[in-house]
């Protein structure tokens, strides 16, 4: 998973897109870049490798930008390289897009974008929606209407934030399975795809649901889906802080989780050893306990450390319930025809 950090307001956005962007390098870092509205021009810096050669590479330059986007890619479609980094851009260079996720239909989308004469540069699937906003524009929708309509087409899963030199007040945002919240500032606000990359400069958030899109400007921001109704959503406070997620003095991530695996055992069974009634309760599952029970087979779905976990349920469920299970990779079940009852 990558990351992705966005700012509109009056503050210098370079800094803090920087920040929140160093903020989540642990979840993905084959390359980084950041695209930046100034004195009426866009720019895009990009650099392959991890986030302190993209600050290295622009470390000469004096940004004064308070309207930008950063991301840390982990590649999916096309090599780790500085061309298929992100942002990407469309409409001549004057629109910026960052993308966290994976786009399916992409090949389609692209064959029918060359139809009608726009041109690629990156191998990813990411550059595709970039370019499909360019089309809507060119069809003179606006910029948050172009975006809505290239959301429509689009498949997959997608956290994205979009900027246009033309609207150096709007910054766009959607999500679809991959996860996006907003941080609320005053006169400012920020997106990124976890909320530690924003908790320094806010506690107040909203997280974006799956289908809607955001529209913000320095006054105010509007939530709707991306089928354009209007949808209220729900501050979050934010109780968690920052050193609770950050590495807390190990020198690697894998290191301090090694180092927690105690605590995090502990919280992990808080409120579901009740001690003094010496049971285990299992609230998540005790509304579908009496289904679980008659099931004949039972199917987990997992990947990476959550499917090393579903084999320990495995062995479990079996020698203590008699009922068969299996574990599947999810990445791979969404695309078999799985032999599963209603
Ligand atoms: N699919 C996109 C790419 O390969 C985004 C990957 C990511 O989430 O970092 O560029």
């Amino acid at each position: 998973m990558c990351g992705i950090v966005g700012y509109i307001g009056s503050q210098k956005a370079y800094p803090i897109i920087l920040e929140g962007l160093k903020r989540l390098e642990y979840r993905g870092y084959d390359s980084s870049g950041v695209a930046l509205i100034e004195n009426g021009k866009l720019e895009i810096y990009k650099e392959k490798g991890k986030i302190e050669f993209l600050e290295k590479s622009v470390s000469k330059k004096k940004f004064g930008a308070n309207l930008g986007i950063g991301h840390t890619r982990w590649a999916t479609h096309g090599e780790p390289s500085k061309l298929n980094a992100h942002p990407h851009s469309a409409c001549h260079g004057n629109l910026a897009l960052i993308h966290n996720g994976i786009i399916e239909n992409y090949k389609s989308l692209k064959i029918m974008l060359e139809e009608n004469g726009l041109k690629f540069e990156s191998e990813t699937d990411t550059e595709i929606i970039a370019k499909l906003i360019e089309f809507y524009i060119k069809k003179n929708f606006d910029f948050p209407e172009a975006f809505r309509k290239a959301l429509n087409k689009i498949e997959g899963a997608y956290g994205l934030a979009v900027i246009h030199k033309d609207y150096p007040d709007t910054l766009l945002a959607a999500r679809e399975g991959s996860p996006l919240v907003l941080g609320l500032g005053k006169g400012e606000f920020f997106i990124a795809s976890d909320a530690a990359a924003i908790i320094r400069f806010t506690k107040e958030v909203v997280y974006l649901d799956d289908s809607e899109m955001a529209i913000v400007s320095r006054d105010g921001y509007k939530t709707t889906t991306i089928g354009n109704e209007e949808v209220k959503k729900k501050i979050t406070k934010i109780d968690f802080d920052l050193e609770e997620i950050e590495k807390a003095g190990y020198e690697h991530f894998m290191l301090k989780e090694i180092h927690e695996q105690s605590k995090t055992i502990e919280d992990a069974m808080r409120g579901r050893i009740l001690e003094e009634e010496g049971v285990v309760k299992l609230g998540g599952l005790l509304e579908i306990m009496y289904n679980v029970l008659k099931a004949k087979r039972i199917l987990i779905t997992a990947c990476g450390t959550s499917w090393h976990a579903a084999l320990i349920g495995e062995y479990l469920i079996e020698s203590m319930c008699r009922i068969p299970v299996e574990v599947e990779y999810a990445s791979e079940f969404r695309y078999r025809n799985p032999v599963i009852t209603e």
